[in-house]
């Protein structure tokens, strides 16, 4: 004898709805509509066909259109977690009562905040929408490979985090790391993430366990021995002056100069071969006092790193307030060695500091304080200097008058204003008499003046500081 439901027959014993699908609306909001199916399940743990004759014409029509909205409406009520364990002894699925189920899933109920354990066949079955990322799968084999490294025991407590902090562990160490010590870390690193990783994965042949096992831990050991003799270095060399320190590396990366940290790596320290590669500012500055110690006997006094460039600022006892910029790429390369108690490869003076250094400022004091008296024996004279546009009329003739921007004057003379060149007689007047500056008469002169006030413009075609 068979029960009518819609167009279909059901047999007395026939499920209508399984175990499952009742355990699942039972622990679902939905079910609330339907308190006389809730009864029902509550009940008997199932629907059989049975039952259906006990139930109302509008309830069997409710069973029949819409029970499968019911149960998909139930199942969207879940989520399944980013959690899987791995279940041990006999462990149940809630929803389809399964005992010894092999993964403990979890899912949750968005409206009830219930949470719920079952199999990850039941999981699939019902296709629980994911709260995360990662796959069912990816999920089993996390599990599966924390639950191996819990067998693996204490011996390898935080293997995993050393791993995978491998290579961000030497970029954070205050110095740069030589490669005698990165190199062979690096190489166990991979020696161990391989083997450990074939063991997580359940790919070692069962029976080669406990020698896969012994050679992991030897893997282990010698990886922490490499941590170690990093971590001494950094002790022993971080506070070393030649040491090569994140900010120089830093540098170095925004540079591009990837040459030079590989040098590094092989060197350890910054040796007379990296010294004028560098041009980190806290680096430079900290040379300073070095530098000075061996200027000592040329009278150049070392003040500052220049505010943009790698170049230092200094100027000559005898001279107090011209300030002179020098490349630290160019003193290193004459004077390096010395900062490392070795010969110089030029020779030490101050004319040759001076030669690759160029004048930085004080153009006015130069001209009036210190060239004015040369050239005034020369014949020409200067007769005015006009300091906010920076330039300086000579006088040559009775009615002939140069007019020189100072900075240009400044830096062509500075050799001889500083006593640095003997012919000063000759050097001045090749300076003056170049055709590049260009000739004018007392008349051109007062009209120059008057146009550059009308434009703002110096007779040189400098902008006015104005
Ligand atoms: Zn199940």
């Amino acid at each position: 004898m068979s029960i009518q439901l819609g167009t279909k027959k059901v047999g007395p014993n026939q499920m209508v709805i399984s175990r499952k699908r009742a355990t699942l609306l039972l622990h679902s909001q939905i079910v609330g509509r339907y308190p006389w199916l809730r009864d029902i399940l509550e009940r008997d743990g199932c629907l059989r066909g049975k039952v259906l004759e006990t139930l109302t014409k509008e309830q069997r029509r409710i069973i029949d259109v819409s029970l499968e909205a019911m149960i998909t409406r139930a199942s969207d009520e879940w989520v399944s977690l980013s959690r899987v364990e791995i279940a041990e002894g006999k462990t149940q699925c809630t929803l389809c009562g399964k005992k010894g189920i092999k993964w403990k899933c979890f899912i949750r109920n968005k409206i009830s905040d219930e949470e719920m354990l079952v199999g990850s066949e039941c999981v699939k079955h019902f296709g629980f929408r994911r709260d995360g990322e990662k796959t069912l799968d990816q999920l089993i084999k996390d599990a599966e490979r924390l639950w191996r490294l819990q067998l693996l025991g204490e011996e390898f407590d935080g293997v995993i985090e050393r791993l995978e902090g491998s290579s961000s562990f030497l970029d954070s160490q205050p110095i740069v790391i030589p490669s005698r010590l990165a190199r062979p870390y690096l190489s166990t690193a991979r020696e161990l993430r391989y083997s450990l990783d074939k063991f997580l994965d359940g790919k070692v042949r069962r029976g080669d366990e406990e020698l896969h096992k012994e050679s992991m831990l030897r893997s282990w050991n010698n990886f922490r021995r490499r941590i170690d003799e990093i971590e001494r270095h950094v002790k022993e060399f971080s506070g070393h002056p030649f040491a090569p320190t994140r900010a120089i590396a830093q540098s170095l990366i925004r540079s591009g100069n990837w040459n030079v940290i590989e040098m590094l790596r092989e060197n350890e320290l910054i040796t007379a071969l990296t010294l004028h590669r560098i041009s980190e500012r806290g680096f430079l500055r900290s040379l300073i006092p070095r530098w000075n110690i061996i200027f000592e006997s040329t009278g150049a006094v070392f003040h500052e790193v220049h505010d943009t460039r790698p170049d230092y600022e200094f100027e000559f006892r005898s001279h107090r307030g011209i300030r002179f910029v020098v490349p630290h790429s160019k003193l290193s390369m004459a004077y390096g060695t010395m900062i490392f108690g070795e010969k110089p490869i030029e020779e030490l003076s101050a004319h040759k500091l001076f030669g690759m250094s160029t004048l930085g400022g004080s153009y006015s004091r130069v001209v009036r304080e210190l060239l004015a008296p040369m050239i005034n024996r020369t014949g020409y004279r200067i007769e005015n200097i006009h300091v906010n546009d920076g330039s300086v009329v000579v006088r040559e003739g009775d009615d002939t008058f140069l007019v020189i921007e100072e900075e240009a004057m400044a830096k062509s003379l500075v050799d001889l204003a500083l006593g640095f060149s003997d012919q000063s007689r000759y050097k001045v007047l090749s300076f003056f008499q170049s055709p590049r500056h260009r000739r004018y008469n007392r008349r051109q002169l007062d009209a120059l003046r008057e146009a550059m006030r009308g434009f703002g413009e110096s007779p040189t075609g400098r902008r006015s500081a104005r």
